[in-house]
């Protein structure tokens, strides 16, 4: 029954590695080396390619500069701008909306829509 496997080469002057292949495990396919390729046993506990918290990269994180007191929101021109004195002077405070659930209830409670996640970035699909 086929399975899907990380395989190696068997040759350890070629080392080619191929992971997730569809193999048959009694009927590994052989390198193009031409050796024998086995199984690799010995990174089955690999974890996925992602293992970032579902958080917002930090250079792609929403900030918005909030007034905890008048409930009134600034939004700085890009994400690592310092707070002006005359805002963190009048209670002003640095938010970060890192999380989609965060910035989409930011957006519903504000009225607003934010760019990036609700159009498409120009990228074609
Ligand atoms: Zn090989």
């Amino acid at each position: 029954m086929a399975a899907i496997h990380d395989i190696k080469c068997t040759n350890p002057d070629c080392g080619h590695e191929s992971y997730d292949a569809l193999v048959i495990p009694d009927r590994l396919p052989f390198c193009l080396c031409g050796s024998a390729m086995e199984i690799r046993w010995d990174i089955s506990q690999r974890v996925a390619p992602v293992t970032i918290p579902s958080t917002v990269h930090p250079r792609e994180q929403a900030v918005v500069w909030h007034n905890e007191r008048t409930g009134s929101v600034a939004y700085p021109p890009m994400n690592n701008v310092p707070m002006p004195e005359r805002y963190s002077a009048n209670g002003y405070e640095r938010k970060e909306l890192n999380t989609l659930a965060k910035l989409d209830k930011f957006c519903k409670d504000k009225n607003v829509t934010n760019e990036k996640t609700t159009y498409n970035s120009g990228n074609g699909v």
